[in-house]
């Protein structure tokens, strides 16, 4: 595979091992933020499609056709899946530049390479993980284990695809369960690819099922779906809340929810490297188009050093400058599309229109005729009540906003409904440690924002949502407890 133009797509759902049309034979358009190409048909699943889905999932988890094997032996099929991801690395990463826009160059190094190394690890995980027996009086034995839940729905969002979804599918196969994966609309095609190299890596039919189409049709019969025990969502806030109020209004499965966030970077005077610190929070806005929920779209500089933080931010924006995603040194590539094209643009507009002062950018751009692209945007004089310092924009635009004293700082970072990840950058320890245990944030930086590492859980407090991705700790969401007591009656 070398290039976008040799890549053909099968926008055909994935249903008990095979390739299906949804049953009424529609589809919607796949289209591409690069330039605005139609990239295939893809199958606009609904309530049908979920329920025939949904029962090949059952069927495979009530004859243990996957649970029921050793686990040393499904660790070897998730580490052999893997692999398959890695050996299309260039197929994968092309496909997900393609479908949402984002630089191919990040597409191959992080999330190919991310997506891969999450089944792999969960793979690992497997036949590492023990169950408990609890310190009871003699008379009994009591067996703490862990069982897969059963039928688990995931529905996950446009911004990393491939990652997204191994968050959710890894450890939920790795403990046994069946899962009937939902991409977003906006990018679904790397989802489907990856259950056919699933399945090709002995993941037996049934156990991972891929179901495109629209939130509100197939995502809501997930939410909705009397025999889907868990659903593990990743998304906004608002949906999140939904996804609960249909799991509660259905059978109660259990419902998980990674949601949106608007993370403040506190950088004070002491800052042990002001450069690194500029670096890191234009990297940490720009990156993937600003479309990364835990973005620190919060700066919060000190005063003092506010002036000397922006002139070197100034002077490193021209290499965020949007470009063709497909072209090797591209960082900044395109918005996913249209609709979420104009959403960053009006919040610009209510930036501007709000009083704060538009430093740079605010623009769209036209690097390719008929794609969506913005500039890389900063706004200063942000104040902790306009809609930009409230609302999560999802795109390349930072607002910053100073400050003198500690507490207030930490006043204001905390006023948010969000509260997924913060930063604070200082050279005295006590304030980091002080700053970081006050910040209601589920992952906290001090002096860096870029570490990343899957032994980490990842979520957030407040409207953020509820559980974590990611770490062992993923495999609470995926599991019951079950505890069995055995009665004993020793002669000794
Ligand atoms: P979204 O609109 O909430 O959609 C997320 C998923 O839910 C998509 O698959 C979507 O399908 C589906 N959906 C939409 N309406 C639904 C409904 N009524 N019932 C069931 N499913 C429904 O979010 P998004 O715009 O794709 O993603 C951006 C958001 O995700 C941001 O808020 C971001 O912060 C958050 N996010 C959070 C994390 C985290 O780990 N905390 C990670 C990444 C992203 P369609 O797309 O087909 O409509
Ligand atoms: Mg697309």
């Amino acid at each position: 595979m070398s290039d976008a133009g040799d890549l053909t797509f099968d926008g055909r759902a994935f249903i008990n091992g095979e390739r299906v049309h949804a049953r009424d034979g529609r589809t919607f358009d796949d289209i591409s933020p690069i330039d605005g190409r139609c990239l295939t048909a893809v199958a606009r699943c609904a309530a049908p499609d979920i329920d025939l889905a949904v029962a090949g999932a059952r069927a495979a988890f009530e004859d243990r056709r996957w649970r029921g094997m050793a686990p040393a032996a499904r660790k070897r099929v998730l580490i052999r899946f893997a692999e398959q991801v890695l050996s299309c690395t260039q197929e994968l990463a092309l496909t997900e530049t393609l479908d949402m826009g984002k630089p191919l160059q990040y597409a191959r190094s992080v999330d190919v390479k991310s997506a891969a190394h999450c089944i792999r690890w969960y793979g690992e995980a497997i036949d590492k993980v023990y169950g408990e027996i609890a310190p009871t009086p003699g008379s009994a034995l009591a067996l703490i284990e862990r069982e897969p839940i059963g039928v688990v729905a995931a529905v996950v969002p446009w911004n990393y695809p491939l990652i997204m979804a191994a968050w959710k599918i890894a450890p939920a196969l790795a403990a046994g369960n069946s899962v009937v994966l939902k991409p977003s609309e906006k990018s679904p095609l790397s989802a489907l690819r990856l259950a056919e190299l699933a399945l090709a890596a002995g993941v037996p039919p049934g156990v991972f099922n891929v179901v495109p189409g629209l939130g509100v049709e197939a995502g809501s019969a997930l939410a909705l779906h009397m025999d889907v025990d868990c659903i593990a969502f990743t998304g906004s806030t608002r949906v999140g809340k939904q996804i609960h109020v249909m799991a509660a209004q259905s059978n109660l499965k259990r419902a998980w929810t990674e949601l949106g966030g608007k993370s403040a970077n506190i950088v004070f005077a002491d800052c042990p490297n002001l450069e690194h610190a500029v670096q890191a929070a234009l990297q940490g806005i720009f990156f993937n188009q600003g479309q990364s929920c835990n973005a620190p779209s919060r700066l919060f500089v000190q005063n003092s050093i506010k002036d000397e933080f922006l002139d070197q931010a100034l002077r490193l924006l021209p290499n965020y400058q949007p470009a063709n995603p497909l072209d090797a040194a591209t960082v900044m590539g395109a918005i996913v599309d249209v609709a979420q094209l104009d959403s960053v643009l009006r919040y610009i507009d209510l930036g501007q229109s709000e009083g704060a002062r538009l430093l740079a950018g605010g623009a769209r751009v036209h690097p390719v005729a008929g794609g969506c692209y913005v500039q890389p945007t900063i706004f200063d004089a942000v104040t902790p009540q306009m809609t930009i310092a409230r609302e999560e924009i999802f795109g390349p635009v930072l607002s910053v906003q100073s400050f003198d004293d500690t507490a207030e700082v930490v006043r204001q970072a905390n006023c948010s409904d969000y509260g997924l990840a913060a930063a604070v950058w200082t050279r005295d320890i006590n304030r980091a440690l002080g700053v970081a245990r006050a910040l209601r944030a589920g992952m906290v930086h001090v002096n860096q924002f870029d570490e990343d590492d899957i032994t980490v859980p990842f979520g957030g407090f407040k409207q953020s949502g509820i559980g974590r991705d990611k770490s062992l700790h993923a495999f609470d969401k995926y599991t019951e407890l079950k505890t069995t007591w055995i009665r004993v009656d020793s002669p000794l």
